[in-house]
């Protein structure tokens, strides 16, 4: 039997054809079957009110009840027909919640007629239509409510209405849950933020800014509940003038004092940059909860503000608060960034003796914390004990060998992970690449590159073409590394430019250089990290002339040399040096330990390597530079605060330059200390004269 063939009997052409149109066509209605399961004839039923209400979105009122009318004329017949070989049971979520089906469920059956008119009592009760929607799982179901409440009236009760908007929008039906907004004849402060939320949670926000230009233009009040969507919208696209605007609507609504929304425009002015802005705010707030509190840790731990962030967390903790998962991952990252090894064993102890368990994001954000703090074993601890892990937990570790040049141990977890049945994806792939990038695994690399889009379906993108860069750069394969450039299908970044930059300096190819380094300045490069570079190169070859363009064109560009700057944490405090910095208490002793250190490393056969200089001065002058390098400074300081045989760990803000790395490996052999540098790019471990990178950085 065929379904079709009962809608064609009901002779309404019109209907069928509406429902053509929507493409529910006979060969959907044709397949019945046999013999015809109760579940078949509910999912035609639920594609018939599908088209129904999809119909209602394009008619007028009046065409789409008597449109209705007529579909649930149809329906009650198909359901005659169905009800034979239907079981009750089966049709319930339709049949409680439609008309047709309660007029169905009154077929001769003594107790079935008190059934439906419960049913019938149902559909006009909204609170009906809410717990039911409460229960859609999916868009279909939703629709299904739709029409209900549509066809009942009950659309007009605006709680109804605003939680089918609510439910919509959650499942990211924007365009229904839109259609629907401008439909609703009455809207309050609930349809507006569910209507703006809705559309900031979907990444729609310029749907976003309009629709709350349109509230403020029908006079409605902003609440705490739509201005911190907006807020939000602002920050995700860094729109700091939107965002001050709004910040001044919040103020004309008297909404300065709200928790809520304050924490959401701390959160905002932290991550535009304006820091000072953000802790301005944070400091006004009377109440300053657990949320706000997190989102200002972590707003410091993005500025590059770390040692702020650990201030405030402990700050917390004396105040009484007990972190929670958010706060703790918060707090983790921090400590990345910091790179110190104490505080995060600190928080590894907090981690342990509140029984925080290890799950992806916070075993995740430890096994970071552990590799840049510069202990790899610690990270590897963490990631054999989390129990659940994912392909951001493998990439992360796989990740973390990189970043310790331990190629080989990369590899051979990528192994494990493919064991284990994880899918690698375009993360696993970076961290893969990096790490045989530095540690000069040329061949492997050059075949994951092959075999990560045939075997594993993922497409390179500029980061790993960055990555293959760097490795055939680093291993002087200066002419394939630029091959592979020109012949690559995505468009080209600052990065893969600054990479073979890299590689042209290490090699000394100063002609190759210039060519690139054309095509990276008219990007208009804003990173003054890339201009450096180049007058590195230059300055290394002794051409002191165009080593002066490149300043002038500095100057020009309004860019200004980023400040090196290293940190070391001795007794739980971090103290900072500047190149030349002589602000440091103990300072005549750190120059007089360096000045010892130097003899030393003198007799030993260390040369000053003055190429690491960029300006244009005289030999003498180039030393007295060198000599007070931010790195040399913090480990004579090291040296002197902490007892024989510790190890020396210290963070630099930007590369480590090469006088500074053969003193390091120097400075390990005399003292007998472990020196373990973290620097812009990666670690360094120096160990009786030797560099884990082997000078391959
Ligand atoms: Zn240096
Ligand atoms: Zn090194």
């Amino acid at each position: 039997m065929s379904l079709l063939l009962l809608l064609l009997n009901t002779s309404n052409f019109a209907t069928f054809s509406y429902l053509r149109q929507l493409g529910f066509e006979g060969g959907v209605f044709n397949r019945a079957p046999s013999p015809v399961s109760s579940t078949w004839v509910h999912e035609q039923f639920n594609n018939i009110f599908v088209a129904i209400i999809n119909l209602s979105l394009s008619l007028s009122l009046s065409s789409f009840y008597q449109q209705l009318t007529t579909a649930i004329e149809i329906m009650f017949k198909l359901k005659n027909q169905a009800i034979l070989f239907s079981n009750h049971g089966m049709l319930r979520f339709f049949s409680a919640s439609t008309a047709a089906a309660a007029i169905s469920d009154a077929v001769p059956q003594p107790q079935q007629s008190t059934l439906a008119n419960a049913q019938m009592k149902d559909m006009m009760d909204p609170d009906f239509f809410i717990s039911t929607l409460f229960k859609c799982r999916n868009i279909f179901q939703i629709k299904q409510v739709h029409a209900q409440v549509t066809t009942t009236g009950i659309i007009h009760d605006l709680i109804v209405a605003n939680k089918l908007l609510y439910m919509c929008a959650k499942h990211k039906d924007l365009v229904t849950a839109h259609l629907l907004f401008n439909k609703m004849e009455e809207r309050d402060p609930v349809s507006w933020s569910v209507m703006i939320g809705g559309f900031v949670k979907n990444g729609d926000y310029e749907r976003c800014f309009q629709t709350f230009r349109e509230l403020i233009r029908a006079g409605s009040k902003p609440d705490n509940f739509s201005l911190p969507f907006v807020i939000k919208a602002c920050r995700d696209t860094m729109g700091l003038i939107m965002g001050r605007l709004i910040h001044s609507t919040v103020l004309k609504n008297g909404l300065h004092l709200d928790n809520f929304v304050c924490s959401t425009l701390v959160d905002m002015y932290a991550k535009c940059g304006m820091i000072d802005n953000a802790k301005q705010l944070f400091d006004r707030m009377p109440k300053k909860d657990l949320v706000t509190r997190t989102v200002m840790i972590a707003g410091y731990a993005e500025c590059g503000k770390p040692n702020e962030s650990w201030v405030l967390f402990d700050q917390m903790r004396r105040d009484g608060f007990v972190p929670d998962k958010v706060a703790m991952v918060t707090i983790v990252n921090a400590c990345a960034k910091l790179g110190a090894m104490n505080k995060a064993r600190l928080v590894h102890d907090y981690v342990c003796a509140r029984r925080y368990s290890l799950d992806v994001e916070l075993g995740t954000a430890m096994i970071d914390m552990y590799a840049k703090c510069g202990s790899i074993d610690s990270s590897r601890e963490i990631f054999d004990r989390m129990e659940q892990k994912n392909v951001i937990s493998w990439s992360a570790m796989i990740g973390a060998y990189g970043y310790h040049g331990q190629g080989r141990e990369a590899l051979e977890l990528f192994h494990m992970m493919l064991n284990s049945g994880i899918i690698p994806n375009r993360i696993t792939f970076i961290s893969l690449l990096y790490a045989c990038s530095h540690a000069g695994l040329v061949d492997d690399g050059l075949q994951l590159f092959s075999l990560m889009s045939v075997s594993y379906g993922v497409r390179p993108d500029v980061k790993h073409y960055t990555c293959m860069v760097d490795l055939l750069g680093r291993a002087g394969r200066l002419d394939q590394a630029l091959r592979l450039i020109e012949n690559m299908e995505v468009e080209k970044d600052e990065g893969i430019w600054c990479a073979f930059l890299g590689a042209c300096r290490i090699h000394r190819q100063v002609d190759l250089a210039e060519k690139a380094a054309k095509l990276l300045l008219s990007l208009q490069t804003q990173n003054p990290g890339h201009y450096i570079l180049l007058s590195n190169i230059y300055a290394n070859a002794g051409r002191w002339k165009d080593v002066a363009k490149i300043r002038n064109l500095m100057a020009k560009r309004r860019l200004k040399k980023i400040p090196g700057y290293t940190w070391i944490e001795v007794d739980n405090i971090i103290y900072r040096f500047g190149a030349g910095d002589n602000s440091h208490l103990r300072s005549k002793e750190i120059y007089e330990m360096l000045k010892s250190l130097s003899q030393k490393l003198e007799s030993a056969g260390y040369v000053p390597d003055t190429n690491s200089v960029l300006h244009d001065v005289d030999e003498e002058v180039k030393l007295g530079i060198l000599h007070a390098h931010s790195e040399k400074l913090a480990i004579a300081f090291g040296l002197i605060a902490t007892p024989d045989g510790t190890p020396i760990r210290i963070t630099k803000n930007l590369r480590v330059c090469g006088d500074c790395h053969s003193f390091c490996k120097l400075v390990s052999a005399i003292t007998q200390r472990d020196i373990i540098v973290r620097d812009a790019n990666r670690f360094h471990h120096f160990k009786e004269g030797i560099c884990s990178c082997g000078d391959y950085w």
